[in-house]
């Protein structure tokens, strides 16, 4: 039975790979940050008391800034994979908090690599480094591909610059299986929300149902190549299967705007939205409503900009370029931008719709 460590386990794609490779008859462990508040509900339907028999699921505290702990976890799994998804992945968040950001999201990937080296692992444990579309930043190309230059614009793509770095320098130096996947923003009903798209579905279910009058947003006209993270999941663990160590893009090719994912959003509970004015002043106004269980009154404002939501430098245009994931893994993703905001849009309302009734 082959072995996984994630890293990141209660993240997003922590809780999908989690999922995908318990499916796939690997017994996984995760590493968690212990936290005063439970931090594992994306995870907690996976957990099997430990009295169980064919115990697969296995949950490590541990954290990227502690090289002992890492050592120590690794040494004690001897995992064939390791999958580094923990990060402090908030890019407006990094620019609070930038010397943290560095420290766990660049310096930790260094550490699981040296741990790797130090346990005598080289030739045992693949590594999957999650690399991010943020690392092009101020794009060079359009679209950008496995040999775009990046031009990182936050300390969260700095941070990540390293870890992309260490990671190739990791496979040249030491010939290990060490790969960076440089996945496009990818969402889901996992995703945390505070993140454009969650925060977008969320708000449009709690209008829709009266809980809410408003979203504000910062830059409608910033653009993303959002894909579903579990398509996306399924991606890192090909990286891992192919038969050589590298790198590779992951993203859907296709590129929208903040203003049209939010209209796709609203378009999905029956309102149509108008925009109108410009920068600060735009608002999104209610055109019509088709569904008779939503009643928003036509002509009702339900999107503003906010200033505190722009960033002290923006990453305007993503867009990806997946001919070589497809080509040489093979990976076709199954959702496409309208299924992801559907697959969204149906969690957040079923979840608002039981709050309303409680
Ligand atoms: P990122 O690509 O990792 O930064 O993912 P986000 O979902 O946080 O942001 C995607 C884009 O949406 C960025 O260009 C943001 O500037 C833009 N955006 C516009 N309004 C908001 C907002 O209210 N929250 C967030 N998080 N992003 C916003």
């Amino acid at each position: 039975m082959k072995k996984a460590l994630i890293t990141g386990i209660t993240g997003q794609d922590g809780a999908y790979l989690a999922d995908l490779l318990l499916k796939k008859g690997y017994e996984v462990h995760g590493v968690k940050r212990r936290s005063s508040l439970f931090n594992t509900d994306r995870i907690d339907h996976l957990y099997q008391d430990p009295h169980e028999s064919d115990i697969r699921f296995v949950l490590h505290y541990g954290d990227l800034s502690d090289s002992t702990n890492l050592i120590r976890i690794i040494q004690q799994v001897q995992p064939d994979e390791i999958y580094n998804l923990g990060a402090m992945s908030h890019v407006q968040v990094s620019f609070e908090t930038p010397e943290y950001t560095a420290n766990a999201d660049g310096i930790g990937t260094l550490r699981i690599l040296e741990a790797i080296r130090i346990l005598g692992l080289v030739k045992k444990t693949k590594v999957y480094q999650a690399s991010t579309s943020e690392l092009y930043g101020l794009v060079q190309a359009v679209p950008q591909s496995e040999t775009t230059p990046f031009y990182p614009r936050s300390p969260y793509a700095v941070a990540k610059m390293y870890a992309y770095w260490i990671t190739v320098n990791y496979r040249e130096a030491y010939g290990m299986f060490a790969c960076n996947g440089i996945l496009f923003n990818h969402e889901s009903p996992l995703r945390g929300e505070t993140f454009v798209t969650r925060k977008i579905t969320r708000g449009t279910a709690k209008i829709a149902l009266g809980l809410q009058d408003k979203l504000y947003l910062g830059n409608l006209d910033a653009r993303r190549d959002w894909g579903h993270a579990k398509d996306y999941v399924e991606a890192m663990w090909l990286i891992l299967q192919h038969d050589t160590p590298e790198d590779f893009v992951i993203a859907t090719g296709i590129t929208t705007t903040v203003r049209d994912f939010i209209k796709m959003a609203f378009d999905e509970v029956g309102i149509t939205l108008e925009f109108t004015g410009e920068g600060v002043d735009e608002v999104g106004t209610v055109v019509s409503c088709s569904n008779p269980d939503y009643l928003v009154e036509i002509g009702k404002e339900v999107v503003a900009v906010d200033k505190r939501y722009f960033r002290p430098t923006e990453v305007d245009l993503l867009i990806g370029d997946p001919s070589k994931c497809k080509e040489k893994l093979k990976w076709e993703p199954k959702y496409d931008l309208a299924g992801l905001v559907n697959d969204m849009m149906n969690s957040d309302l079923q979840h608002f719709q039981k709050e309303r009734m409680l």
